[in-house]
């Protein structure tokens, strides 16, 4: 398990950097082949985002030793590490879906931790359940990397919270200015007046969201409208919810290939997969409405093929964006998936020293959608 450093010297094994000579080839090396920041506390690597002095990897791509975790997307949490870090109420998530004999340790937010000499603690980012911003502070020098974030308060996720560092890693899933959230509580009556108009035709409801995140949000935000129905993908995910102590309202999980006919005037929830299946048209005499940030776009062909669509995000908006990286007084900011090139250029534009890194990042949530609409577009 993870430890601090001075509570157990095994950790140190994790360390290669003790004999000069090792450590000069080393260095030799990475400059061969990968990129290395300014100051040498992170490096780009084939692996994932490094932290040198530390010696483990941030939400690495590939097999590794040591892994901090920020959240339990799957693009973000993979399998095959020897030892994960993560939050505690991402431990149950991880199980889920790495499965339960994984080696994983939990910690609280704002409770640090020392590894390899980098003192380390998790902060909230808002994305999802249990999701971290990873601060990494080592010599004085301060690096934050935020995984996915949103600075809305969903309600659900503990609320982000700004973290002043030197170097700053973020996101661009959204970083174009057209797209801006309205306030949560405003999100959420959209969402209710969709049903009870549905109510009053007789129709069933059918919501498409992403499982991990924005299913649990369309649950929050429909409380007490009428029988909740949940794919039991979602249902799968909840559990991790309530294990991790966040009450979610009374649902009925169901296999739609078998208890379609149960669906009556009531809510469904089904993941964005489900969406152009025979599954869901099978439904008798119902709307379906999707949820996610491309809703702001009117043109996306995913909701042209929906009755309805709700622009509601587990991401930062463009001013979401701005204002965090504003907040950091960050000196460096690294762009790692999304909108990465538009993004880093307008922030250099500010007079910001941003830059674009390659990552293997956006292949779950709201990424994947943008890509499916770029092919279909
Ligand atoms: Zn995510
Ligand atoms: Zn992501």
């Amino acid at each position: 398990m993870w430890k601090c450093d001075y509570e157990d010297s095994a950790l140190k094994i994790f360390s290669s950097h003790s004999c000069f000579t090792h450590h000069a080839s080393l260095v030799l090396r990475f400059w061969q082949h990968f990129r290395i920041s300014l100051y040498a506390m992170l490096q780009f690597k084939r692996e994932g985002i490094y932290c040198t002095p530390g010696n483990f990897y941030i939400d690495p791509w590939r097999p590794v030793d040591a892994a901090i975790i920020t959240h339990g997307h799957s693009d973000h949490a993979r399998p095959g590490m020897k030892k994960y870090l993560c939050h505690h109420s991402t431990v149950p998530v991880l199980k889920a879906r790495l499965g339960s004999e994984i080696n994983v340790q939990g910690i609280a937010y704002n409770q640090p931790l020392s590894l390899n000499g980098v003192k380390i603690s998790l902060h909230p980012a808002g994305h999802i359940i249990g999701s971290a911003q990873i601060r990494m502070e080592y010599k004085g020098r301060v690096v934050v990397a935020s995984g996915d974030y949103k600075t809305q308060d969903d309600g659900l996720s503990t609320p982000f919270e700004s973290v002043r560092c030197h170097e700053f890693i973020s996101e661009s899933t959204f970083g174009l200015p057209i797209y801006n959230w309205l306030p949560v509580a405003q999100q959420n009556e959209q969402l209710r007046n969709w049903v009870l108009q549905n109510q009053s035709q007789g129709k069933t409801s059918v919501f498409v969201g992403y499982s991990l995140g924005k299913a649990q949000r369309i649950m929050k935000a429909l409380e007490g409208m009428g029988q909740l129905n949940v794919h039991y993908s979602i249902g799968k995910l909840n559990r991790a919810y309530e294990s991790a102590g966040i009450l979610l309202p009374a649902y009925t999980e169901l296999d739609l290939r078998e208890d379609v006919k149960k669906i009556d005037q009531s809510i469904v929830i089904v993941p964005p997969s489900l969406l152009d299946s025979n599954i869901i048209r099978k439904i008798p005499n119902m709307a379906n409405a999707l949820c996610s940030g491309w809703m702001q776009v009117r043109g996306a062909r995913r909701w042209r093929s929906a009755d309805a669509g709700f622009a509601i995000s587990d991401h930062a908006d463009w001013n979401g964006l701005l204002q965090a990286i504003k907040n950091t007084g960050a000196e460096k900011i690294y762009i790692t998936h999304g909108q990465t090139a538009v993004f880093s250029k307008y922030l250099r534009e500010l007079a910001l020293d941003a830059e674009e890194v390659k990552t293997e990042f956006g292949t779950e949530d709201e990424t994947v959608e943008q890509n499916t609409n770029a092919v279909a577009e």
